[in-house]
C-alpha cells in the first residue's frame, strides 16, 4: 500500500481560469455584485480618465479585490497584492491584473465615502427584495483595535505622571552638571527638556479640546474598554440589524461608550431604509439606556425596547429604592412606602453633571410626614426628609421600561438579531482591528466588511442560482432600454439614498470584457 500520490509538476495542461474556479464559488457572486453597481454614481474616484499618463485600474477591479479580501481575511494591501499573483480566484476575479500594494492602499484610503454608498445602495436593494422590513431593529456595538498603541494615548493624569518623572530627571541631571560638565549628561538633559515640551503641548491640547484623552498616531481613536476590562486604543463600532433576515443595515463610530449613540443610529437606519416617520421597534441593551435618547427616539416615532438600568438607589438603599415609590400621573404626586403622598412645588431645577455631560431638569417631591415617620432611619439620612427627583425624561423612561418588562420574550430576540454578526466578523474574518486611521476611513473599512457580510448572508437565504439570477436581472435591465421597470426602481433607490446621478448608466462589465 502506498500514500496518495499527487500529479506530476511537469505535466502541461490546457485549462482556463474560468475552468479553475468552482461553478458556485462566492467569488462569482462578488464579481456579479460589483458589475451590478453604478460605481461612478456611488462616488468612486479614478473613474474619469486623463488624456495623458498611465491609466488607472478600473474601480470595479479594486472593489472586487477588497470584497474578496475582506471575506477571506486578506485585508493588508501587501497580502492583497500577493493574492493577485498567487490566488487563482483573485486572478480570475480581476482578470489577472496586478495592482501595486500602494495602488491598493490608496484606493481604500480615497474611497471611504463610496464604500458607504455601496453599502447603503445594497441595503436599499435588500429592502426592495423584501429581505429587510424595517419593523424590528436591534442596535449594538463591538470594539476593534486602532492603529495607535496604548503608549501613544494620553489623558491628563498620565501626562502629569510623565511630567513629574521628567522634572525629577531634569533636577538630577542639573545637579550632576553643577558638579562637573559632562557631554553625555548634557545630551540627556536636553533630551528630557524636549520631552517635557512635548508633554506640555499634549496637556495644553487636552485642556483646549476638553476631550479627556488624546491619541497621537490616530487622533480619532480612543482608549476603550475591551473584554474582561482590558483597556486598548480602538473604535467602538455601532451596528444595526434588521430582525427579518438578520442583515446589517447601518454603522457608525465615534463615542467610547453607547450612552449617546441610540438616536444617531436610529436616524442612520431611517435614512438608509428611507423610512423616516414610519413606526419602528428598536431593541438595545442597557448601555444605551438614557432618558434623553429615549425621548429623542420617541420623537422619531420609534418604540424603544432598551433594557432598564438599575437605579443607583437600589444599591444605596435597597429597601426604599425609587422603585418602591409609586408615581401618580394624573395628580403628579408620588406615594411613598409608608403610604404618604409626596408633592412637588412644580419648579424645574437644573441638574448639572460632571465630565462635560449635558445637564437636565428635575422636579422635587417631598412630604412633611417624614418628620414623624417610623421608617425614616431606613428611608433617608437627609435631615429635611426624603426628596424624590423626577427628571424631565421620566415618562419616556417609564414607557420604555414598561414595554421591556411586558415583552421579555420579544426583548430577548435582541441577541439573536445582532450579536452573531460580530462573532462572524471578528472571529471568522479577523475584523478585530482596523488598518486605517481616522473615523471616516475606519468606517470605510467597516462598510466593506458589512457589505461582504450581507452578501454572504443572502447567498444562504436565496441560494447561489437564485441570487445570481436576481443580480443579473438588475445588471441586464440597466443595459436594456426597453425594460424600464428595474431602471426606475434603481433610480428610486438612488433618490432615497440622495445620491445624485452623474452620468449615463454605465456598467463596468461592459468595460472589462
Ligand atoms: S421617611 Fe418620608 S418618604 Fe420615607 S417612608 Fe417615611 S414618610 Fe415616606
Amino acid at each position: 500500500m502506498e500514500h496518495i500520490r499527487g500529479q506530476n509538476r511537469n505535466q502541461l495542461k490546457i485549462i482556463s481560469l474560468e475552468q479553475m474556479v468552482e461553478e458556485q464559488a462566492m467569488v462569482r457572486v462578488i464579481d456579479a455584485f460589483v458589475d451590478m453597481l453604478e460605481l461612478e454614481e456611488l462616488g468612486f474616484n479614478y473613474f474619469k480618465l486623463n488624456k495623458e499618463g498611465r491609466p488607472p485600474f478600473h474601480p470595479a477591479i479594486m472593489m472586487k479585490l477588497f470584497l474578496y479580501g475582506y471575506q477571506n481575511s486578506i485585508r493588508s494591501c501587501r497580502k492583497l497584492e500577493a493574492a493577485c499573483r498567487t490566488n487563482i480566484e483573485v486572478m480570475w476575479l480581476i482578470h489577472e491584473q496586478r495592482p501595486h500594494y500602494k495602488t491598493i492602499a490608496n484606493f481604500r484610503k480615497d474611497n471611504s465615502k463610496a464604500f458607504k454608498e455601496v453599502f447603503r445602495y445594497f441595503v436599499a436593494l435588500l429592502k426592495d427584495w423584501k429581505l429587510i422590513d424595517g419593523k424590528s431593529i436591534a442596535i449594538d456595538s463591538f470594539k476593534i483595535r486602532a492603529q495607535n498603541s496604548l503608549k501613544n494615548n494620553f489623558n491628563e493624569r498620565k501626562v502629569n505622571r510623565h511630567l513629574d518623572y521628567i522634572d525629577k530627571k531634569i533636577a538630577e541631571y542639573e545637579e550632576e552638571l553643577d558638579k562637573e560638565i559632562d557631554e553625555e549628561i548634557n545630551d540627556k538633559l536636553e533630551h528630557n527638556k524636549q520631552k517635557k515640551e512635548n508633554y506640555q503641548k499634549i496637556r495644553q491640547h487636552l485642556k483646549d479640546s476638553g476631550d479627556g484623552q488624546l491619541s497621537t498616531t490616530d487622533p480619532d481613536a480612543k482608549a476603550v474598554v475591551f473584554q474582561r476590562n482590558s483597556v486598548k486604543v480602538g473604535y467602538n463600532i455601532q451596528a444595526a440589524s434588521d430582525s427579518k433576515y438578520k442583515l446589517l443595515i447601518a454603522a457608525d463610530t465615534g463615542d467610547v461608550n453607547d450612552t449617546k449613540t441610540l438616536t444617531p443610529m436610529v436616524e442612520r437606519v431611517q435614512k438608509n431604509l428611507g423610512s423616516e416617520d414610519k413606526p419602528m421597534d428598536v431593541l438595545a441593551d442597557k448601555g444605551y439606556h438614557s432618558g434623553r435618547e429615549l425621548k429623542a427616539c420617541e420623537d422619531l416615532n420609534v418604540n424603544t425596547y432598551v433594557s432598564p438600568k438599575e437605579s443607583s438607589s437600589v444599591k444605596n438603599n435597597p429597601d426604599h429604592a425609587m422603585d418602591s415609590f409609586e408615581y401618580n400621573e394624573h395628580k403628579d404626586t408620588y406615594t411613598c412606602p409608608a403610604g404618604e403622598t409626596m408633592h412637588t412645588n412644580g419648579r424645574w431645577y437644573n441638574k448639572s453633571l460632571k465630565n462635560g455631560r449635558k445637564s437636565y431638569h428635575v422636579k422635587h417631591y417631598k412630604t412633611k410626614a417624614c418628620k414623624e415617620c417610623s421608617l425614616r432611619s431606613e428611608c433617608t439620612t437627609n435631615k429635611l426628609g426624603r426628596i424624590i427627583e423626577r427628571t424631565e425624561y421620566a415618562e419616556y423612561v417609564s414607557r420604555n421600561n414598561k414595554r421591556v418588562n411586558k415583552n421579555p420574550e420579544y426583548y430577548r430576540q435582541r441577541q439573536q438579531i445582532i450579536e452573531h454578526q460580530f462573532g462572524t466578523l471578528k472571529r471568522h474574518r479577523h475584523f478585530d482591528y482596523t488598518l486605517m486611521k481616522g473615523k471616516e476611513k475606519v468606517l470605510g473599512e467597516v462598510y466593506i466588511a458589512f457589505t461582504m457580510y450581507n452578501l454572504g448572508r443572502i447567498v444562504s437565504i436565496f441560494g447561489f442560482s437564485e441570487l445570481m439570477k436576481r443580480i443579473n436581472a438588475v445588471f441586464s435591465n440597466f443595459n436594456s432600454e426597453t425594460d424600464l421597470t428595474r431602471t426606475i426602481q434603481h433610480l428610486n433607490i438612488m433618490s432615497i439614498l440622495n445620491i445624485k446621478r452623474r452620468g449615463g448608466l454605465s456598467c463596468p462589465r461592459t468595460l472589462i470584457i
